[in-house]
């Protein structure tokens, strides 16, 4: 094999000095964990998405978990969701000792199919969790309908959406505010904005809110920071089994920094997809992905689907050997060993679209130090690589 001309990743986090300066300055005042930093960053983005409360957490996992709890999830309940996603979106409902249930997704796109939710739902069911899959968002107005025709919670999954927007009565709202009761968003590198690893839960609910607070630092009842600051000694107590799903301060403050960058680098992203969706347009069968009208991602991935019966594998390959790194298509949970036992999940109907999916589609590089010249040269090697594949049609 020929040294590949090209070494382009498939993303890469913007990170630079005022990020180091920040740490710096964390590591010197002495308190590195769930203090000042924290309490700025949960105050800064909730100010972004619009959110009435925020609070941060160590991962977006842990953050749904919590999510999951509050809206009291428990042994032997439903949640309805999609296989179609990372593992963590299904098993945070089995963290809960409850059983998810999966539905398949739209036909044109990665997301939950809202034609579907109904029929999944039982007795048992006590909540939905829907998915912004890739940054995309979900059609949050079908799906928030159901949720209270219902009187079902809706929890959304918008690990990858932080930044995204939805048209919501004639304005364009940030994913989070939350349309659903509670938002769960993820910072760790692979998304538009990092801090290592991180999380935030947003909501209207004081109550959800307390809950979070109390769970995330072990059931304690008097966080540290009123403690330390306290003229009066206090004994805390735990009036509830809770975790240690704590954000540090050296992330928030990265965080905080990440903010500031991050409508600048949806900026960058979206002129990216634009100039993919240009370049990619008249290539037989391939179809890149597109937004409704009602919402804009923030494409923190860029998925195509590729034309019927093209070796997924074989293209990647290709590419790669040109020195360009692509992913599959979104996993399906269900398809894992993890979830091979019987009772560790339910399917309502079938999941063709998904494995569909995961087959059949792949992802191209996107990040916001990239230029519209590497969009076209990646643009015209996956031309290439599938006209090669294609000897019949030539
Ligand atoms: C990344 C991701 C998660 C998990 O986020 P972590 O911060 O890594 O725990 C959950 N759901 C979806 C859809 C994701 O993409």
């Amino acid at each position: 094999m020929s040294e590949a001309t090209h070494n382009i990743p498939i993303a890469k986090p913007v990170l630079g000095e005022r990020e180091v300066d920040a740490v710096r300055r964390v590591v010197l005042s002495g308190w590195v964990t769930q203090g000042p930093e924290v309490a700025a960053f949960e105050e800064e983005f909730a100010e972004y998405v619009g959110a009435p409360h925020a609070c941060a957490v160590s991962n977006c996992t842990t953050a749904l978990h919590l999510a999951l709890l509050a809206v009291g999830v428990g042994p032997g309940d439903e949640v309805v969701t999609v296989s179609h996603s990372f593992v963590a979106t299904a098993n945070v409902i089995r963290y809960c000792g409850a059983v998810p249930v999966f539905v398949d997704i739209e036909p044109n796109g990665f997301n939950i199919d809202p034609d579907l939710i109904e029929g999944a739902i039982t007795g048992r069911t006590k909540a939905i969790l829907c998915v912004h899959q890739l940054g995309m968002p979900c059609d949050l107005h079908r799906i928030a309908q159901l949720s209270s025709s219902h009187g079902i919670p809706l929890i959304e999954d918008a690990a990858c959406a932080t930044g995204s927007e939805i048209l919501w009565d004639g304005t364009w709202e940030k994913l989070g505010k939350p349309h659903g009761d509670i938002a769960c968003f993820s910072f760790h590198p692979r998304k538009v904005v990092t801090t290592g690893d991180g999380g935030m839960l947003t909501t209207a609910s004081p109550e959800y809110d307390a809950k979070f607070r109390l769970w995330r630092q072990h059931g304690m009842s008097v966080p540290d920071t009123v403690r330390h600051g306290s003229k009066q000694v206090i004994f805390e107590d735990y009036p509830e089994l809770g975790f240690n799903y704590r954000m540090t301060d050296l992330q928030a403050a990265i965080g905080r920094e990440q903010l500031k960058r991050l409508p600048e680098i949806i900026a960058a992203r979206r002129q990216l997809a634009r100039a993919y969706a240009e370049y990619l347009a008249n290539i037989p069968g391939l179809r890149p992905p597109a937004e409704p009208e009602w919402a804009r991602s923030n494409w923190q991935s860029y998925c195509v689907a590729l034309p019927p019966g093209v070796d997924q594998r074989e293209i990647m390959q290709a590419l790669l050997d040109r020195g360009i790194s692509t992913r599959r298509g979104v996993m399906n949970a269900h398809l894992e060993a993890a979830y091979a036992a019987p009772g560790s999940h339910r399917i309502a109907g079938d999941l063709r679209r998904s494995e569909a999916a995961q087959s059949g589609t792949i992802m191209l590089p996107l990040f916001a130090q990239m230029g519209a010249d590497e969009v076209s040269l990646i643009a015209q090697s996956l031309r290439d690589v599938l006209a090669a594949g294609r000897p019949a049609l030539h």
